[in-house]
């Protein structure tokens, strides 16, 4: 007889391991099926963690060649040694998925090796067939079925990935040598970072972005402060154009781009390594959600309501697969919420303060509304400002590009938003986090004591400078 479970989570990612345990938290009885061999998803295997264990080990190599000296430390010639690079990246994410592993068994969370299918949908008793490496299918039988399958590179027409010569963010990751040059297609945040990744060990980057700005969906004024300051770094942009072709030859690839808008002549680039970097597309394949009838949208999403129920009963979807926003902890949290639903408590997030990073150095990071979506809104606003040129610390630390901005409402003076580039922005904006979650005005940011000298006082700062009473500019 086959096996019966309350809940199986499809996919092993963020989203979905996170389930799996909380669900087990709450007296469950739960299954994660993964079929790449390892758990974490995209996040721990080809995402989150490993790009950041090689921004790390690359931010330290542009200490090293730029900020040491002015330190009285003088290192010489900083020579990369990419194989150990690489290898340290692959043991940091070793770590995360056999920590995974480890937390499912601790929480008695049944793991299931092989790629998943929802072979019947049958209120109560849904049948999921896991297929494992061998090709060997077992079934098993649940109440609930999360769909947490996660997302995948979306493809560019006329540009060819090879992970080799042509690139996703898995193939950037993972090149056995430093290109002399490369060419991003994408100014988001997956072209930044690993971009700033190569270029900081010496490739000579080139971003071609279709919009006239880059990292689209941030605040203006955050954008293009970021923009100068890459500039500054050495990195290129071609904004307002498009790649139209890339074709891989022996002396590297030949790229084609014309104006975005049309007109123009089209022109050609050369470079070693081209990435593309122009969004991620959900991803279902081989889920059998078609054959069972689960509605999805046209352009691929999993349909689910506020409660994360698809349209057929007692299959639920999170994460990537239902879009939004593409985040980590968005999809934890999905996780989290779901689980807590299918065991009959509330779940609940808060959509408007989810905090966005981007992991360049500075970073840049925003949560809540940006200036530009209060004017479209028509919403009356204050705005306090503060730079990292004023801080003390970012002094000490030499650190001083960027600012921190605060948008509070004119009325309330709730806080609306928060944009910082600079210094670890991606810690400081979750100070916002918390007021945001409880409703605080910027008053209450700027009353809290901040701990001097830390780089939040910026943040304070700004909180009192949407009163106008900054104290240290
Ligand atoms: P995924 O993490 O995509 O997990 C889905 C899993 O399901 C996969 O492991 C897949 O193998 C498995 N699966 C799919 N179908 C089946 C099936 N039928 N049977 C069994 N298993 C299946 N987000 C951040 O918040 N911070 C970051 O710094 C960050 N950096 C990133 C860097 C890169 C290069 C990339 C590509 C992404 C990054 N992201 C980051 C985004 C983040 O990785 C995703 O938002 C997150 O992983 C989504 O989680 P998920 O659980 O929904 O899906
Ligand atoms: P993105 O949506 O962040 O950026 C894609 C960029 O490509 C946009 O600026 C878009 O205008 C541009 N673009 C689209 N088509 C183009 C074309 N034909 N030519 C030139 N430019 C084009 O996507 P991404 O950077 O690929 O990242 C994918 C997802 O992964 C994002 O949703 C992001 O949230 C997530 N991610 C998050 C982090 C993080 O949180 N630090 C890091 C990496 C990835």
């Amino acid at each position: 007889m086959a096996e019966t479970f309350d809940v199986i989570v499809i996919g092993g990612g963020p989203g979905g391991y996170v389930c799996a345990l909380r669900a087990s938290q709450l007296g469950l009885k739960a299954a994660c099926v993964e079929g790449r061999g390892a758990l974490g998803g995209t996040c721990t295997n080809v995402g989150c963690i490993p790009s950041k264990a090689l921004l790390q080990s690359s931010h330290l190599v542009d200490e090293a060649n730029h900020a040491f000296a002015a330190h009285g430390i003088n290192v010489g010639k900083v020579e990369v040694d990419l194989a150990k690079m690489m290898a340290r990246k692959d043991d940091v994410v070793k770590q995360n998925t056999t920590g995974i592993e480890f937390l499912l068994k601790k929480n008695k969370v049944a793991y299931l090796r092989g790629w998943g299918r929802v072979a019947k949908a049958q209120s109560g008793a849904h049948e999921v067939a896991v297929k494992d490496d061998k090709g060997n299918e077992t079934t098993y039988v649940t109440k609930y079925v999360v769909i947490a399958s996660g997302s995948d590179v979306t493809p560019l027409p006329g540009v060819t990935i090879d992970e080799k010569q042509i690139v996703s963010s898995t193939g950037a990751l993972v090149l056995s040598k430093i290109p002399k040059t490369m060419v991003v297609i994408g100014a988001g945040v997956i072209g930044l970072e690993m971009g700033s990744v190569w270029r900081r060990l010496g490739t000579d980057v080139t971003v071609v972005e279709f919009l006239d700005v880059i990292l689209p969906p941030m605040d203006g004024e955050v954008r293009k402060q970021m923009q100068r300051i890459l500039e500054k770094q050495g990195m290129k942009f071609r904004l307002g154009h498009k790649v139209t072709a890339a074709k891989p030859g022996k002396d590297g690839v030949e790229v084609t781009l014309e104006p975005a808008k049309g007109g123009g002549n089209p022109e050609k680039l050369n470079a070693d390594v081209v990435l593309v970097a122009i969004g991620r597309r959900p991803y279902i394949a081989g889920a059998g959600l078609d054959q069972v009838g689960v509605k999805v949208s046209n352009r691929g999403f999993v349909e689910a309501d506020e409660n994360y129920q698809t349209n057929v009963e007692g299959i639920f979807a999170i994460g990537d697969v239902i879009g939004g926003m593409m985040l980590a902890h968005k999809a934890e949290d999905e996780g989290v919420a779901c689980a807590e639903i299918l065991a009959g408590h509330p779940g609940h997030i808060n959509y408007d303060a989810i905090a966005s990073v981007v992991y360049t150095w500075p970073e840049v990071a925003g949560i809540g509304k940006t200036e530009e979506q209060l004017k479209d809104a028509g919403v009356a606003y204050k705005v306090g400002k503060f730079p990292f040129t004023a801080n003390g610390r970012a002094r000490a630390n030499g650190d001083t590009d960027g600012f921190a901005k605060i948008l509070a409402d004119a009325g309330t003076d709730r806080v609306l938003g928060c944009h910082i580039v600079g210094p670890a922005a991606g810690d400081l904006i979750m100070e916002v986090a918390v007021a945001m979650e409880f409703g605080a005005s910027s008053e209450d940011i700027a009353r809290t004591c901040h701990a001097h000298p830390q780089l939040g006082e910026t943040v304070k700062e700004a909180a009192l400078a949407a009163d106008k009473r900054a104290l240290h500019i």
